[in-house]
């Protein structure tokens, strides 16, 4: 079973949901796929043994073959490669690697090189959870492959927790696309709830089914709690507005190890999604 978890917005406690609901599943593998800002790791501190680069490739146009008729231009919807008056100029770091370009092309004049974009690191975490997180290098634009790299090699595991980027970027539909279920993470604020919002509608559009951790319960006001009730979408957990968690985390020590009864709601939170599955399976 694969479960991605995401949020609308950054900072909403989504990798610590994700880190102890990992540490209380065994034989779970914990996938960072939150390649411009990874820090599961932080929280499981995996010891690394294999680290490897992940590369893409781009157009590079040879000038004397090119007859600038613009159709590479035209095709790509990213505008990484532009023919201007004279050349065509090549944006490297917004190229998404379609090979679209080049099978366009009339005369044969694109060939493709190969860059690195990041890379993806694997390890096993002191309680013997193997964890793998993606990085992108710095200026890069898109992480999506590094993400589709992480994702393909934990493709035959039984049972893989993701853990998304924020909010509906082409990053978190890579992230999202074909897991069994998702666990949105919210706060009780507008601003939490307006983010939310957009990752509904995304999970409805992909047709993942879902249901939401409201953390820092208590903080904010009530229209979380309306608004799920309205759209029929289960809330499966409430982690509380607590000084003691948020020291935890602030140190980046996972509560559910130190507060008494979190292992087993985290165990509930589980059973509560593969509930759904059983569902799910009987409905076919
Ligand atoms: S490979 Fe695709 S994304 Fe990259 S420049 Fe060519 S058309 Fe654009
Ligand atoms: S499609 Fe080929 S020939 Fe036409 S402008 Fe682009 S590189 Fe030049």
């Amino acid at each position: 079973m694969k479960i991605a978890v995401l949020s609308g917005k950054g900072g909403t406690g989504k990798t610590t949901v994700t880190a102890n609901l990992a540490v209380n599943l065994p034989g779970c593998i914990a996938v960072d796929t939150d390649v411009e800002e990874p820090n599961l790791h932080i929280f499981l501190s995996p010891e690394i043994n294999i680290q490897e680069g992940v590369e893409t490739e781009y157009p590079v146009v040879d000038a004397e073959k090119c007859i600038l008729c613009g159709r590479c231009g035209d095709f790509c919807r990213y505008n990484a490669i532009i023919p201007a008056k004279n050349q065509v100029l090549v944006f490297k770091e917004s190229c998404h690697d379609c090979g679209g370009c080049k099978v366009v092309c009339p005369s044969g004049a694109i060939e493709y090189k190969k860059r690195e974009i990041g890379r993806i690191s694997t390890g096993s975490s002191g309680s013997g959870i193997p964890v793998k997180y993606g990085e992108l290098n710095v200026g890069e634009m898109s992480g999506v492959k590094i993400i589709g790299q992480m994702k393909n090699s934990v493709e035959d595991e039984e049972l893989v927790i993701i853990d998304s980027p924020p909010g509906t970027s082409c990053a978190t539909v890579a992230a999202v696309e074909n897991v069994d279920y998702a666990l949105v993470v919210s706060e009780p604020t507008p601003f939490g709830v307006s983010d939310m919002k957009m990752v509904v509608e995304m999970l409805r559009n992909l047709e993942i089914p879902f249901g939401v951790v409201v953390n820092k319960a208590g903080l904010g006001d009530k229209e979380i709690y309306e608004y799920c009730e309205v759209e029929g979408i289960q809330i499966l957990e409430e982690i509380p507005y607590n000084r003691k968690i948020a020291e935890l985390y602030a140190r980046g020590v996972l509560f559910s190890e130190k507060i008494q009864g979190y292992n087993k709601r985290f165990l509930d939170l589980y059973r509560k999604i593969t509930e759904f599955e059983g569902r799910k399976d009987s409905d076919r």
